[in-house]
């Protein structure tokens, strides 16, 4: 009497070839994801650019039927661009700067009326006066980029936009000269991490309108969130000083304060 075939051993085999397959199948290996994160550049908000948004890179599909493992997902940053969110806030930029003997002025109503403000520098002035850069920053202030030397952008080649924003000062924030812009400086900006910001309210100071003149655009331009532009450079600012020192004595009383951009 003859034993059957043993259908054993096959069926070891298969098992133990199957351990083998099933652990070479196994997602040890990390998804592939995207190295470096995708910046979308959001739609216009009037003048004020819109947030710059980083989004993570999603992981790659994978085939195994295990899923991969979990990676927790970053806290999206918070947006500080919200500026109509904060009340009756009021964000006063001055451009051209800093420059000897305005900026002390400029700096000095600002402290008066305990308002917080934001400077858009130009490289050029900022490698002459270095130490108006760290007293605006002393005092709570904070910087923006207006390029190394007041070019308009638009008006330029790729490679000198580039130049124009990488030689100015370090800052989230980007203010082209003239608010001469396009889409294509803006993305230019964006390579650089720098946000486009502009303006609600222009007082046209530089045009030296007279005092009055400022200090009744500054009044009806106020609104929450709104981002007003003045000049502490390119010529004498002794109207944007004093236009400044009135306009912030009537809007305190209405309420207002007065903070620095995110920039
Ligand atoms: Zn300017």
């Amino acid at each position: 009497m003859t034993k059957p075939p043993g259908k054993l051993l096959p069926l070891v085999a298969a098992l133990l070839c199957g351990a083998v397959l099933a652990q070479a199948a196994s997602p040890s290996s990390k998804p592939v994801t995207s190295a470096s994160p995708v910046v979308s550049a959001t739609p216009h908000h009037g003048l004020l650019s819109t947030p710059v948004t980083s989004k993570r890179g999603e992981p790659s599909s994978t085939k195994e039927s295990t899923p991969p493992p979990v990676q927790p997902t970053p806290k999206p940053p918070a947006d500080d661009w919200n500026l109509t969110d904060n009340g009756k806030v009021l964000y006063l930029t001055f451009d051209d700067g800093p420059q000897h003997e305005w900026t002390p002025k400029v700096l000095q109503v600002l402290r008066k009326h305990k308002a917080q403000a934001t400077f858009f520098v130009l490289g050029i002035q900022v490698a002459q006066y270095p130490e108006l850069i760290a007293a605006e920053r002393a005092a709570g202030h904070h910087i923006g980029n207006h390029t190394y030397d007041h070019k308009t952008l638009t008006l330029l080649p790729d490679a000198k936009i580039r130049q124009e924003i990488a030689m100015g000062i370090k800052s989230k924030c980007l203010r082209p000269p003239g608010g001469g812009t396009n889409a294509k400086v803006e993305a230019l900006g964006a390579a650089y991490h720098q946000r486009q910001v502009l303006w609600d309210v222009d007082t046209k100071d530089w045009e030296k309108p007279g005092a009055a003149h400022i200090e009744h655009a500054i009044l009806a331009g106020a609104r929450p969130g709104a981002i007003i532009l003045m000049h502490d450079g390119g010529g004498n600012r002794s109207q944007t000083v004093a236009a400044l020192d009135q306009a912030l004595t009537k809007l305190t009383k209405q309420g207002y304060t007065y903070r620095a951009l995110p920039c």
